[in-house]
């Protein structure tokens, strides 16, 4: 994704009422936060949102937080949610890296990954969302039934993560190379920003659904 520099971002989402600035300190208390008992789902490197905030809007009952590394991308997402008064949904601006500082063990229910970025060198490989060591920090934080979704079009990429997944000791649930044209797979997908892009170039769009 290209990082645009937005000026006054990062004050902007501190002052939000959607984002958090010490995450942290709310470990174990995501269910209060919302003010209710339902599931929470987090979805990792969200862009610019469209992807979590239609999930937002179109399932009430489910509790949805979007991380996002860099304020820059995050601000676009909640100049979108102005207006829509979704009270499901929050956003973190973290590194997903210490995504165990920010949630407690079992306190998350699926975890949703979209083209992440691929990381091509090998010296990078623990870097990619997809990695063992990711893996072993979303053991810490998934329920025992959690599940993992991850799309991508990068063939490199989603070959290495679907060799991570036994590496890991995690179990490959399903899996497409080619999404759109996997009707029970496709039932449901909501496009991503880059999912848009990358498949009205032609490229197939894959998925890997994982549990442990
Ligand atoms: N998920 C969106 C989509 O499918 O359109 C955006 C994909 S973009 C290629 C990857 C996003 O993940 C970027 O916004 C990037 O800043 C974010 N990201 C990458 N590594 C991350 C990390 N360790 N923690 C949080 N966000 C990360």
């Amino acid at each position: 994704m290209r990082l645009r520099n937005v000026p006054g971002a990062r004050e902007a989402i501190a002052e939000h009422s959607m984002t958090f600035t010490e995450p942290e300190k709310n470990k174990g208390q995501w269910k209060e936060i919302f003010g209710n008992d339902r599931p929470i789902r987090i979805e990792i490197g969200m862009g610019k949102g469209n992807f979590i905030i239609q999930m937002a809007q179109e399932n009430p009952e489910i509790n949805y937080i979007g991380i996002e590394k860099y304020s820059s991308v995050l601000i676009r997402a909640l100049e979108k949610c102005e207006e829509l008064e979704l009270d499901n949904l929050k956003f973190i601006r973290m590194d997903a890296e210490y995504i165990c500082d920010v949630f407690e063990k079992d306190e998350v229910d699926r975890i949703y990954l979209n083209f992440s970025d691929p990381w091509p060198k090998d010296r990078h490989a623990k870097r990619r969302l997809t990695s063992r060591q990711f893996l072993g920090r979303y053991d810490q934080i998934l329920k025992p039934d959690g599940i993992i979704e991850f799309k991508t079009d990068n063939d490199q990429l989603f070959e290495f993560s679907l060799e991570e997944i036994p590496e890991a000791n995690w179990k490959l649930v399903d899996s497409t190379w080619d999404l759109h044209n996997n009707e029970e797979l496709c039932k449901g997908n909501i496009m991503t920003e880059y999912e848009a892009k990358f498949s009205a170039m032609g490229n197939p769009i894959h998925k890997l659904i994982a549990n442990r």
